[in-house]
């Protein structure tokens, strides 16, 4: 594994805002974001990357906004087709959502639930990324499960944690990652479930947690904000 020094370091603050939010409530996120932004003097601490991911069709918008308010967020999309253009009903392919993200997250436990995506069809969501230049965050609720080659951001997001308040320990999750990080190869792995402004920074004083991937307590500005002041680096 490449190790990193740690002021080279980057960390990464994740929103996946999942099927929440019309355009005019994602307008309105980003135009809060941007005042109180402001009045904390438009800085955000170094080296941590604010990503948010909101549906596709509320890309654009968000892309827009983004721009407008000049904010130091970059975007992602929340899945992505295995087919490239073509005769696929209702899918976004990776040549369409380059235009706008430049991260995707894929395996999300609930596309894995409610949708069955199963490994074989995961791998070939992260090769069509790849090959458009967008870089996967692939979810995985253990270490035991098998991540795609050239995959090079993980997040381990334990089922029992996502949406329900109950997080995995910063002890076991930092052991978790650890696994992860020397089964795969893997330098970069975040952790998800139930993360929201008061319990961010034990997770971020862990030496093998790279950031989080965070749901609920995304979708607010100000929560956001303050998850991105308390990301102690
Ligand atoms: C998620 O869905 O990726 C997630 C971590 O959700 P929550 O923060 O709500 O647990």
């Amino acid at each position: 594994m490449v190790s990193i020094s740690p002021k080279e370091r980057k960390k990464y603050l994740i929103g996946n805002w999942k099927s929440n939010k019309t355009k005019s409530q994602v307008s309105a996120f980003f135009q809060e974001f941007a005042q109180k932004f402001k009045s904390i003097g438009n800085k955000k601490p170094e080296g941590l990357e604010l990503i948010v991911c909101p549906v596709f069709i509320h890309l654009e918008e968000s892309y827009k906004q983004i721009i407008d308010l000049k904010l130091p967020i970059l975007l992602g999309a929340q899945d992505i087709s295995p087919f490239e253009m073509g005769a696929f009903t209702g899918e976004v392919t990776g040549s369409q959502l380059k235009e706008y993200v430049s991260f995707c997250i894929i395996g999300h436990s609930e596309r894995r639930k409610y949708f069955a995506e199963d490994d074989a069809l995961l791998v070939k969501k992260a090769a069509l990324a790849k090959r458009e230049g967008i870089e996967v965050i692939y979810c995985v609720p253990d270490s035991l499960t098998s991540i795609p080659k050239d995959v090079k951001i993980v997040a381990y997001e334990p089922v029992f944690a996502i949406g329900t308040g109950t997080p995995d320990t910063p002890d076991n999750a930092q052991k978790v990652i650890k696994e992860i990080k020397s089964k795969n190869n893997i330098s970069l792995v975040l952790y998800g479930g139930s993360i929201n402004k008061d319990n961010i920074s034990k997770y971020f004083e862990k030496e093998d947690i790279d950031g989080v991937l965070v749901g609920t307590s995304s979708l607010d500005p100000d929560s956001f904000m303050q998850m991105m002041l308390n990301a102690a680096l």
